[in-house]
């Protein structure tokens, strides 16, 4: 399936948090209300409010004091997106796939407050929110407003490290494949890219995905 495709190497995410603010700022959307939950995380959780979250989990390390597990979090645009599985058995079409492979929410996610939290339970990362200001269904658009106008996405363009990349499937897949390698010789046979076969959203990782997870917070 052609189309576009991100890769979120993680190897190279120093959780600057600059595709966060991106994400936040190219949306127009407010700052969360929020407090230090005990972690570097925060906000908490995605929320109508916040479409792209940088995740931190830490654990006690042999080698140093702390292990830090850091990625940046938003909707996989998936190839058979559950959320409009679940979504066309309510309203049909309320959530939409573009020709390039972006998932979107379209108004008719407006009519879906009462199902939204069903939605959300499709996912299987809990990715999309009801948005209490837009009063619709929201999550990551895939910058389609930026991607039609020949730009990348907000988080891929703010990314200073390469951790975010964003382009059409052959290059990404070409550009995955490279990183990977250079990943398993320096991290070793653990590194991997997660649910390759099911995302449009490409994670190179070097660990089990439960160890991103942040801890109950
Ligand atoms: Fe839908 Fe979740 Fe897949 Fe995004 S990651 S397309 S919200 S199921
Ligand atoms: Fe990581 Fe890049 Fe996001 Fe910074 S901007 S947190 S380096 S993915």
């Amino acid at each position: 399936m052609a189309g576009k495709f991100f890769l979120i190497d993680t190897t190279r995410c120093t959780a600057c948090r600059g595709c966060q603010i991106a994400c936040k700022q190219w949306n127009e959307l407010p700052a969360d209300k929020t407090k230090q939950y005990g972690s570097y995380q925060n906000p908490l959780d995605l929320n109508g409010n916040t479409y792209r979250l940088v995740r931190f989990a830490e654990y006690p390390s042999k080698k140093n004091s702390m292990a830090w597990y850091f990625f940046s979090d938003a909707c996989r645009h998936c190839l058979a997106p559950p959320c409009k599985k679940k979504a066309d058995q309510i309203l049909k079409d309320a959530i939409v796939v573009n020709d390039y492979g972006a998932v979107i929410y379209t108004e008719k996610t407006k009519d879906l407050e009462k199902a939204s939290k069903v939605i959300k339970q499709a996912c299987p990362w809990s990715v999309p929110n009801w948005s209490k200001d837009q009063k619709q269904m929201v999550k990551c658009t895939m910058c389609r407003d930026r991607v039609d106008a020949g730009l990348l996405p907000a988080c891929v363009k703010a990314c200073p490290t390469g951790a975010l990349n964003f382009g059409e499937e052959a290059d990404i897949k070409k550009l995955t494949k490279e990183r990977l390698a250079e990943a398993k010789k320096k991290f070793g046979a653990k590194a991997h890219i997660e649910d390759e076969k099911d995302v449009r959203v490409l994670f190179l990782i070097v660990d089990d995905f439960i160890k991103y997870k942040p801890m109950e917070l």
